[in-house]
């Protein structure tokens, strides 16, 4: 069971049955709600997680989007702006470089339809650097049968 109820970012419990499963989210949510003391602001941590993720040290909530690149000093290697859109770690130096939205490579995105996906597809797959990671759910053949 997960629930994304309002000043907790979101609660995944398990339980034995449906009611002990909204007993713990229950819980959970209370206990979440206590830790932000009305003011809807856990004690955040980034737990060393690039994309903006944040933990709360207290109640252990998780929110997905809590830390911008610049509090994180992450800044774009291209024009300098915070991001946590992307980033790619130099194997021979293990240097972390960053880059914003607009100059990351085109890999995810609500904004891609299916034509333009499966047009930067064939360059995805040559320039594979082993970070790629379309959801390959059609294949060629589905899509020319020969
Ligand atoms: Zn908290
Ligand atoms: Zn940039």
């Amino acid at each position: 069971m997960e629930i994304y109820p309002p000043g907790a970012a979101f609660i995944r419990s398990e339980g034995q049955t449906p009611a002990e499963c909204e007993d713990s989210a229950w819980a959970q949510y209370q206990h979440a709600l206590d830790c932000t003391d009305g003011t809807g602001r856990h004690d955040w941590e980034s737990r060393g997680y690039r994309n903006g993720a944040g933990f709360c040290s207290r109640c252990n909530t998780v929110d997905p989007q809590v830390f911008t690149g610049e509090q994180l000093g992450q800044h774009c290697r291209v024009c300098q702006t915070g991001t946590t859109c992307h980033w790619e770690t130099d194997e021979a130096t293990g240097q972390v470089s960053f880059l914003c939205a607009d100059h990351c490579p085109p890999l995810e995105g609500p904004a891609l339809d299916d034509e333009a996906v499966e047009q930067l597809l064939p360059g995805l797959v040559e320039s594979d650097d082993g970070k790629k990671s379309w959801p390959m759910t059609t294949t060629t053949d589905q899509e020319n049968p020969s």
